[in-house]
């Protein structure tokens, strides 16, 4: 008989753990997980976590394969050369193949004060201090969201609907990367909601205090509590351990998702950037990924080259509260088109696809078989990004192929 592999996964989100049950169905594979909490996070529920409304925690048990295995645990270092991951409790950990899927976090802002007076909304902890916080305000007493990407809008628009006093910062524009209809949407609900938005460079946040912003413009807004989710980063495991990263710190790997310097590790997730450009981190994007890599894995262990894939993204849904939302639909390669649905229709289609979410990997836990038959839509224009000029050389990394127009839309 063939030797048995360790497979050892590095975080239980979306991307990890999509991964790890996909890589429960080959006998070839002994499958690890190593995640510092023992309960699976919803992530994209946490501003309903800090607003009360949703749990957002999960039992792996619920959502990993049987025989997956589960440490809870934090890697505190990859060690390639002699395959061995190290973790904080001390403990050392064998690997074959290594699944690199350890997501994103809010990034330390560096406006004087944020760091200290502002709360951000990225990980499980950050949401339960931001509740707490909450509880202890007095009514009516002023919020400002500073940062108007999704995460920005989603959270606002909670804490509107719930009574708060909001200010949302939009500094950078509302909603970036949504198309100008969908704005003016999102943009409408929120004067609903009573909560106000202020945008343009002189809403730019310069100094956080604990009771006040101070913006571009000169203007002083009175904030008894400050969100700041303006700015999202990965972690520095990979960096840390000598691998080839990005500037923001992702895993550089080719469209296999392998990495550039070891074929015995795969990043799926927000932590990844494949051929270089990673994909928008969201939920959306990690799945697939975490699909994507197991795929790479088994073939490799199987002695077959992995296949370059390139990956469309339907659009994006954010909440505006819970009786509101925006689905907005894209081109494969990201780009946001005119068509969106709003208002109530919004919220049903927000609500099916997050729940839906958590079905679908309940239902992979019991059948991991399945994750094949999530096709992975190819985005046709990434290919041609790839091939553009300043993109990175096409040729053979790690054994699959990056730049090859081929490898990359099949
Ligand atoms: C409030 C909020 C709302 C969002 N809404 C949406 C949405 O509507 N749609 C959407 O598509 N996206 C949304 N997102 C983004 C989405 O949550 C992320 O893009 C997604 O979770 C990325 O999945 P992932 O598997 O790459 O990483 P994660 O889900 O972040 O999981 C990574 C895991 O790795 C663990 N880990 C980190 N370091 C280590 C280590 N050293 N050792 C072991 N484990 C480690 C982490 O603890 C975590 O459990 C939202 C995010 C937030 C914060």
């Amino acid at each position: 008989m063939s030797r048995i592999h360790d497979a050892v996964i590095v975080g239980g989100g979306y991307a990890g753990v999509v991964a790890a049950n996909r890589l429960s169905t080959s006998p070839a594979l002994t499958v690890t997980l190593v995640n510092p909490r023992p309960s699976f996070v919803e992530r994209i529920r946490l501003h309903q976590r800090a607003t009360g409304s949703y749990d957002a925690t999960v039992p792996y048990r619920e959502v990993l394969a049987p025989s997956v295995r589960l440490i809870v645990d934090t890697v505190t270092r990859i060690v390639a050369d002699s395959s061995r991951l190290e973790l904080a409790s001390g403990v050392e950990l064998h690997f074959d193949r290594l699944v690199y899927a350890v997501g994103s976090h809010a990034a330390t802002p560096e406006v004087p004060g944020a760091a200290e007076h502002a709360i951000a909304l990225s990980t499980l902890e950050q949401s339960d201090d931001l509740r707490h916080r909450l509880e202890s305000l007095p009514a009516g007493a002023p919020l400002t969201v500073v940062g108007a990407g999704s995460t920005g809008i989603e959270v606002a628009a909670e804490l509107a609907e719930q009574g708060h006093p909001v200010t949302l910062l939009a500094g950078g524009g509302l909603g970036p990367s949504l198309h100008p209809s969908t704005r003016r949407t999102i943009a409408r609900q929120f004067e609903r909601l009573g909560a106000r938005v202020l945008s343009g460079p002189g809403a730019r946040a310069v100094a956080v205090q604990a009771d006040r912003v101070q913006l571009a413009d000169g203007r002083e807004l009175s904030s008894a509590r400050t969100v700041w989710t303006a700015g999202f980063t990965v972690p520095d495991l990979a960096r840390r351990s000598g691998l080839t990263t990005d500037a923001s710190g992702r895993l550089v790997t080719d469209e296999a998702l392998t990495s550039v310097d070891d074929d015995r590790i795969v990043a799926a997730g927000d932590c990844a950037a494949p051929s270089g450009r990673p994909y928008r981190m969201c939920c959306a994007s990690a799945q697939p990924l975490g699909a994507l890599a197991a795929e790479t894995v088994l073939l490799r262990v199987a002695g077959d080259a992995p296949r370059g894939r390139s990956l469309a993204l339907p659009g994006q849904c954010l909440s505006l509260g819970r009786r509101a939302g925006v689905m907005q639909l894209a081109r494969r390669d990201d780009t946001s088109l005119r068509t969106h649905v709003g208002g109530r229709p919004g919220a049903l289609i927000k609500e099916g696809i997050t729940a839906g979410t958590l079905v679908g990997l309940r239902t992979m836990a019991r059948r991991p078989g399945l994750i094949p038959a999530m096709k992975l839509l190819q985005d046709p224009r990434r290919a041609a990004l790839l091939a553009a000029p300043g993109a990175p050389a096409s040729g053979s990394v790690a054994g699959s192929p990056v730049g090859d127009v081929t490898g990359l839309t099949d």
